[in-house]
């Protein structure tokens, strides 16, 4: 199969060659003819399964081959994204697949000044990108308007939803015009998402790229067991032993982020970090960073866990499981991307129990627990069965504990202890109502 075959045009295969993308990946495949027959879409695929180009690809090309013209401050087609890393990924990926074709792109995310945003906006855009909030503000500035609306893409239509966007989803629906082509792609599927998308999607093409809620199948997937105030020893150790050159590593909070961050500086590493109170400046040169290979550890809470493709990545080290088992899956899915393969190493206290319990559900199957000796919890983390959930009674250790890592004597205690704060949302009107509630 090959891309002229699902009906790519000319100047977008030409693209793509200069992309390397010969063959097109299993969603593309399905999603490709439909999306170019105007049909609307919803698609559960894998992250990093190359859907990106899946909804742009026929877009850009129904854009071009109609023919339609843009006028000031209407945009013909909507890509709406949950976070501001997405937008720009996007809009670097959208810009390499049209270039020398005759559409303008626009992305506009909250973080950075408004102003060249509206700017670009004035002359009229075929393809904007944007986050919720962001798009919501040049609304009430009369900067956009959706008149010339055609098509309009949820990606990440669940992380959207989990991270309170609700409210925003609602106001912009309410603006939107009926008659459109929808396309919604979320790697995880949700009950809320569902409601989304009796709303939004009619009659639509339904694709499941891999199974849902799967991890990433290329993705070795490692279980350490550890008292809590090990964790940061134990991640010394194996960075060590397995001579990680590069890694992400995800925390839950800002704070143990930057505490992180700032041990592995302290033992001379290449580190920087990404979360949400960190400007967008800043977020993006870390990235950026990180891609270029200049930094080769970066530390990130959940903002960064979904839709980043950082190409080769090896290794992904989760220092505190995910509150949501669900952001797992994304977190994983930073390796593993584009047939590679990958490793994700998660360290778990007893205290994560049930975190872990959801993430095994999630996948249908229990992990085999790892242990190094030194780091051997002595808070055991009890055992979990996929249906009676878990077993009270944890077993005694069998070794006694002894620290004996000669790397670090730094602990983050209770660092790992806080659990995010979700943004609070309004419950009414909304087609989600008395489902967005703060978690
Ligand atoms: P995505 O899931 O859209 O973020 O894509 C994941 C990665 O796969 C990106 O680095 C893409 O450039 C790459 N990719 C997507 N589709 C193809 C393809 N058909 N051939 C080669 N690489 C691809």
């Amino acid at each position: 199969m090959s891309f002229n075959h699902l009906g790519v045009f000319a100047p977008l295969l030409a693209n793509l060659k200069k992309l390397d993308f010969v063959t097109p990946t299993a969603v593309q495949e399905k999603v490709i003819p439909s999306v170019l027959a105007g049909r609307d879409v919803l698609a559960t695929a894998q992250t990093g399964s190359g859907k990106t180009a899946a909804f742009m690809l026929p877009l850009l090309q129904q854009l071009v081959t109609s023919g339609a013209k843009v006028q000031s401050n209407q945009i013909r087609c909507l890509v709406l994204v949950p976070t501001r890393e997405l937008a720009e990924q996007i809009f670097q990926a959208s810009q390499a697949f049209s270039k020398n074709l005759p559409v303008r792109l626009g992305v506009a995310y909250g973080g950075v000044s408004i102003n060249p945003q509206m700017m670009r906006l004035r002359k009229g855009l075929d393809v904007l990108i944007a986050t919720p909030g962001r798009l919501l503000d040049l609304v009430q500035q009369n900067a956009v308007n959706f008149y010339a609306l055609n098509h309009l893409v949820f990606d990440e239509a669940d992380r959207m939803l989990d991270l309170g966007f609700a409210q925003e989803i609602n106001q912009l629906l309410r603006v939107f015009p009926r008659k459109k082509q929808t396309l919604l792609f979320s790697a995880t599927l949700s009950d809320r998402v569902a409601e989304l998308v009796k709303v939004l999607l009619q009659n639509p093409l339904k694709v499941a790229v891999n199974p849902i809620n799967q991890a990433v199948n290329t993705v070795t997937q490692k279980i350490y067991t550890t008292d809590k105030k090990h964790k940061v020893d134990l991640f010394f150790y194996l960075l060590e032993q397995h001579a990680w050159q590069q890694a992400m590593i995800f925390v839950k909070t800002k704070k143990s982020a930057e505490k992180i961050t700032g041990l592995l500086r302290e033992k001379g590493l290449a580190v920087d970090s990404i979360h949400g109170d960190k400007p967008q400046a800043a977020r993006l040169k870390a990235l950026d960073s990180f891609k270029q290979g200049r930094v080769h550890y970066l530390v990130a809470t959940d903002v960064a866990a979904r839709g980043l493709d950082i190409a080769q990545m090896p290794v992904v080290v989760n220092m505190d499981l995910p509150v949501v088992a669900q952001d797992y899956v994304h977190r994983i899915g930073r390796t593993g991307r584009a047939g590679e393969t990958g490793l994700a190493v998660s360290l778990v206290s007893a205290d994560e129990v049930e975190l872990l319990l959801a993430i095994e559900q999630l996948q249908g199957r229990n992990f085999n627990r790892l242990e190094e000796p030194g780091f051997i919890a002595e808070h055991r983390v009890p055992a979990t069965d996929l249906r009676l959930g878990v077993k009270k009674k944890p077993k005694k250790p069998k070794v006694k504990t002894a620290i004996d890592d000669p790397h670090s004597r730094i602990h983050l205690g209770d660092a790992f202890n806080q659990t995010p704060k979700v943004k609070n949302v309004r419950s009414k009107p909304s087609f989600l109502s008395g489902s967005n509630k703060k978690k």
